[in-house]
């Protein structure tokens, strides 16, 4: 489980993050949607460690990560995978380097370990044999599934994904919602994703956190979505292309 508590963000003047509270739960998806600058990402990155938040706090299972020192928080983000909004592979680096990267500074697994390691997770995410390709050669739904196949290397406990759906056809989003749900299912992490896609947000999640302006606006189920009559939240699910 995760828990947030009252986090307040602010770049400069820009108060980006007023006093979110949720809780994400074990074994599910939780997702979190809002318009193109609500604090989607901030808020993400204020869980992973990423950004400091001003105040509040970030819980995992009863441990206040907020609090504690950058070394110690090294064992909990052991346990983080992250896909990050525009998959940011190392460009230098090929698949196979890509995805051992976190082995190689966590871990002290063998050459070959690693290799295998890095064949399941492709395997996992349906890329085998692709571990020589530099990231210019794949295509966007490929770079995708390579960076979630860099968030499970190290079996994580806790799967972050933003955006995994941005700038892939509906079919290709399909399958990659697919696939967030078996690996969610298989290791049973707590999942939270960031989108804007409400193909999404109908097909997987089982919660749904809507930002409004750096703000909790809504929350609860899909099935709930379509009942509510905050106006925000509407406008958002009306103006989103299905
Ligand atoms: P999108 O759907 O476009 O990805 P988002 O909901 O993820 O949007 P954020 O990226 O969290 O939005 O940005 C929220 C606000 O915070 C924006 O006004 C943005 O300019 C600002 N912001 C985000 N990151 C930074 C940063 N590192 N420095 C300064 N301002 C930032
Ligand atoms: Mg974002």
């Amino acid at each position: 489980m995760i828990e947030v508590s009252d986090i307040y963000k602010s770049f400069g003047e820009n108060e980006v993050l007023k006093g979110i509270s949720a809780n994400f739960e074990p074994g599910k998806i939780s997702l979190i949607i809002g318009g193109s600058g609500s604090g989607k990402s901030t808020l993400l990155k204020c869980m992973v460690g990423l950004h400091h938040p001003d105040s509040g706090k970030v819980i995992y299972n009863g441990t206040e990560f907020t609090r504690l020192s950058f070394e110690d928080r090294i064992p909990i983000r052991k346990e983080i995978g992250m896909l990050f909004q525009n998959s940011a592979l190392f460009d230098s680096m090929t698949v196979e380097q890509n995805i051992i990267f976190s082995l190689e500074m966590f871990t002290d697994m063998s050459k070959s370990e690693k290799i295998d390691r890095a064949n399941f997770c492709l395997e996992r995410v349906d890329l085998a044999g692709t571990n020589a390709l530099y990231p210019s050669e794949l295509s966007g739904g490929m770079k995708k599934r390579v960076g979630i196949a860099r968030a499970i290397t190290m079996t994580p406990k806790y799967l972050f994904c933003d955006e995994p759906n941005s700038g892939l056809d509906p079919q290709t989003s399909i399958l990659i919602d697919e696939l967030i749900q078996e690996l969610t299912d298989e290791f049973n992490t707590t999942t939270v994703v960031v989108t804007h896609d409400m193909s999404s947000v109908m097909g997987i999640g089982d919660y749904i956190l809507f930002l409004y302006q750096g703000k909790k606006n809504w929350e609860g189920s899909n099935k709930e979505i379509a009942h509510t009559d905050i106006k925000e939240l509407n406008e958002f699910v009306f103006a989103s292309p299905f």
